[in-house]
């Protein structure tokens, strides 16, 4: 795979006032370039701190332990992302790698319209063009979101819809050209039909522009539809990532199968909707062996004594579990 972003070993942590939370544990995963790649897995599995360490804006205090995280533009020798100093971080960020957080929509300032929010953050980025070549950028940028200029760019964030602001966020991701976009849990809030649409329009920016995406969601069916790749994440560990299709196939990882077991608009027939018993783990209290041991249908005793080691197939697809083949 032509790899845009590699992360190599990652650890990260959260060094609190008594402990210190390991949020991530040894995640080694390739984001394909101009491909679409999505993490899945519950609430705290370590999703938005994998992601936001690749622009080096992992929440307060987190750190980066020890790993490597590499960025592979063409023709350049890799980026080391986890040396980068803050002026360096400066010109990374938005131009290489932007990243619409989770709950995005309410970062729009709403004493400001649509354009005026637009004009700053490129002032602040030193765009020193003409007024007129800035408004049409503008322009360009909403019209790849399918909103109408002429109305947005006059508006103010309460005359928008959620969906909407949605929109509005992506093309501002878009602002300085990125190679990668980040985009964490972009449709949540969102009711499925305007979900949908949402997916279908960073689908077509993907595939014409050629912009890297990757998409943290819970939601499996939107990756089934929409992602070339996906990694699955579980208590801060890569338990399975490949090509969508080989995955969802093969359903190599027990907690791979429990997720898309546990999807209704996957399994057809929705009395055979299965949810994974039990809840996710404590982060402070992982169990010992395989994280995903409690819960496991196919759990053997040696899987509570053993942490699985990661299996790389021939398709290219990683999975870690000791039942391999089960
Ligand atoms: P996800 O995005 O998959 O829901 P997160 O990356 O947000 O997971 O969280 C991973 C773990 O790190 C969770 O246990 C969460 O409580 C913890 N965590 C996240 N942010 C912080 C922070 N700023 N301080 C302390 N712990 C945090
Ligand atoms: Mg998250």
């Amino acid at each position: 795979m032509d790899a845009i972003v590699r992360f190599q070993n990652v650890h990260i942590d959260y060094p609190l006032k008594k402990y210190t939370l390991h949020a991530v544990s040894d995640v080694s995963i390739d984001i394909a370039r101009g491909k679409i790649t999505a993490l899945v897995g519950e609430s705290g599995s370590g999703k938005t701190t994998l992601s936001s360490a690749l622009i080096r804006c992992i929440s307060e205090p987190g750190v980066i332990a020890s790993g490597e995280i590499l960025f592979c533009g063409k023709d350049e020798e890799p980026i080391h992302v986890e040396k980068l100093t803050e002026k360096e971080l400066q010109s990374f960020r938005w131009k290489r790698v932007s990243m619409v957080f989770q709950a995005a929509q309410s970062a729009l300032n709403p004493v400001m319209t649509v354009k005026e929010q637009f004009l700053e953050t490129m002032e602040e980025h030193g765009d020193t063009s003409p007024a007129a070549q800035k408004e049409n950028r503008c322009k360009e940028l909403l019209e790849y979101v399918k909103l109408d200029p002429d109305r947005i760019l006059k508006a103010y964030p309460h005359e928008l819809s959620g969906g909407m602001k949605q929109r509005v966020m992506i093309a501002f991701s878009l602002l300085l050209d990125p190679d990668l976009i980040i985009l964490d849990e972009p449709t949540t809030a969102l009711d499925v039909i305007t979900q949908s649409y949402i997916f279908s329009i960073l689908k077509e920016i993907n595939r014409e522009k050629g912009i890297s995406m990757l998409i943290m969601t819970h939601d499996i069916s939107i990756v089934a539809k929409f992602a070339d790749y996906v990694g699955v994440m579980y208590g801060g560990k890569l338990m399975e990532f490949g090509a969508v299709r080989d995955v969802f196939k093969k359903r190599r990882h027990p907690y791979t199968e429990g997720l898309i077991g546990a999807t209704p608009s996957i399994i057809h027939d929705i009395s055979a909707i299965k949810p994974i018993e039990g809840t996710p783990p404590d982060i402070m209290n992982l169990p010992e062996g395989c994280v995903f041991w409690p819960r496991c249908v196919y759990f053997e005793e040696r899987c509570r004594q053993q942490e699985p080691d990661t299996v790389v197939y021939p398709d290219g697809s990683k999975c870690k579990c000791l039942l391999e083949g089960r």
